[in-house]
């Protein structure tokens, strides 16, 4: 593993840092693995109130000893601030949940606008402030997808030491991007990267053309291994994190980051990722990262599931078992596309700025099956 000092604070990260959101639905598993890292190296957890059980689970992993081996970090329930004192509440619950009396970093939520009004109407800033001279919390910081005007206005507002945005492969122009990364960088900020590989999307949606390119490459690397390396590549990316769901997945990147020194890439590697990426625009799928903050529509409409499935259908070229899995199983349960009614509550809430309700139109109609009609030959 390899580690790296944390903006300006003296803290030093790995810089692979486990992500949270997305454990193994067994907890035995989830706890074996969150050890696995550790003693591998990772000295850098995030979690967040709002993941669900994550926090809990968190928790379990973590006695025994470590709790402190680790830097831990997690997020404030931004959605449900009402008043000033609710951030504390809601730090206390936390405190208490994860079994510590102080986290390592704590982020203000997801600052899309109305977190951002949130944060500006009940003096989050002060918060951060009151938390540290408290000793709850050792340094600041704050996690947001939205553009790169919001994000400068944010670095701008507050002396913060860290913060945490999307960046991969595909979006160096996509929300904050990476002239914000140089912008947080170059403000003094720990810049933390997540959704390295949207969410797996980028794996799990591996266009043929993609999949082509990298088994003609001499060096047999997978497409995990590129978009790190082209993340861990900038010097201005302190540390990535990556939601591992097995334990296979995380000892592979494991076996990633143990080179994961920046400006390692060539130029020649450089071309090649672009040559990566522009396989991939060529496609016509949608950006979903799966996150749920869309959820729940008020109509049952399940909008992360039936995006993956439209991707998943566009990449098997129309495969029919995608549509029956739609037709015969999300739409007869009520989950489907035809339920909803472009009432736009979810489009609000979108990180990656999607306009759900015609992508929904166009998935109904890509995934549209005749269940009833459908015989199994
Ligand atoms: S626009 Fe459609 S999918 Fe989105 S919340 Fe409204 S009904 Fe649900
Ligand atoms: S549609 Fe947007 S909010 Fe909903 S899961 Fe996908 S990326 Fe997240």
């Amino acid at each position: 593993m390899q580690y790296v000092k944390f903006g300006q604070t003296p803290l030093t990260v790995s810089r692979f840092g486990l992500g949270c959101m997305r454990f193994p639905e067994a907890e035995d598993e989830a706890i074996a693995m969150v050890r696995y890292a550790i003693d591998h190296g990772v000295n850098y957890c995030d979690t967040a109130y709002v993941y669900e059980n994550s926090e809990a689970i968190l928790a379990r992993a973590l006695r025994n000893g470590y709790r402190e081996r680790i830097n831990l970090v997690t997020k404030s329930n931004t959605w449900g601030i009402e008043k000033h004192s609710d951030w504390e509440r809601f730090l206390d619950e936390q405190l208490l949940r994860l079994g510590t009396d102080h986290f390592d970093v704590y982020l203000l939520h997801n600052l899309y606008d109305q977190n951002w009004r949130r944060v500006l109407d009940y003096d989050g800033f002060g918060f951060l402030d009151e938390m540290v001279a408290k000793g709850k919390v050792r340094y600041r910081g704050f996690s947001m997808h939205n553009t790169l005007t919001a994000f400068k206005t944010a670095v701008d507002a507050c002396s913060w030491d860290m913060a945490q945005i999307q960046l991969n492969i595909l979006d160096e122009q996509v929300q904050i991007g990476t002239e914000g990364l140089l912008y947080g960088a170059a403000a003094g900020l720990a810049m933390v990267v997540m959704e390295p590989l949207r969410g797996g999307n980028l794996i799990k949606n591996m266009p043929p053309a993609v999949g082509k390119l990298i088994a003609a490459h001499p060096e047999q690397r997978s497409l995990a291994d590129w978009c790190f390396r082209w993340l861990f590549d900038k010097p201005e990316v302190t540390l990535i994190l990556s939601g591992t769901s097995t334990l296979g997945q995380l000892q592979e990147n494991l076996r990633i980051f143990e080179n994961a020194q920046a400006g390692i890439l060539s130029e020649a590697e450089q071309d090649f990722i672009g040559q990566l990426r522009a396989a991939f625009e060529e496609q016509d799928s949608i950006g979903c990262t799966g996150c749920g903050y869309c959820l729940p529509c008020p109509q049952g409409v399940d909008i992360p599931h039936i995006f993956r499935m439209y991707n998943n259908n566009k990449l098997s070229q129309g495969h029919f078992v995608d549509k029956l899995a739609y037709s015969g199983g999300l739409v007869a349960e009520g989950h489907g596309a035809d339920r909803c009614i472009s009432c736009g509550a979810c489009e609000a809430l979108c990180p990656q700025q999607l306009p759900i309700s015609s992508l929904l139109e166009e998935a109904h109609e890509a995934l549209g099956f005749d269940v009833v009609g459908f015989r199994r030959k």
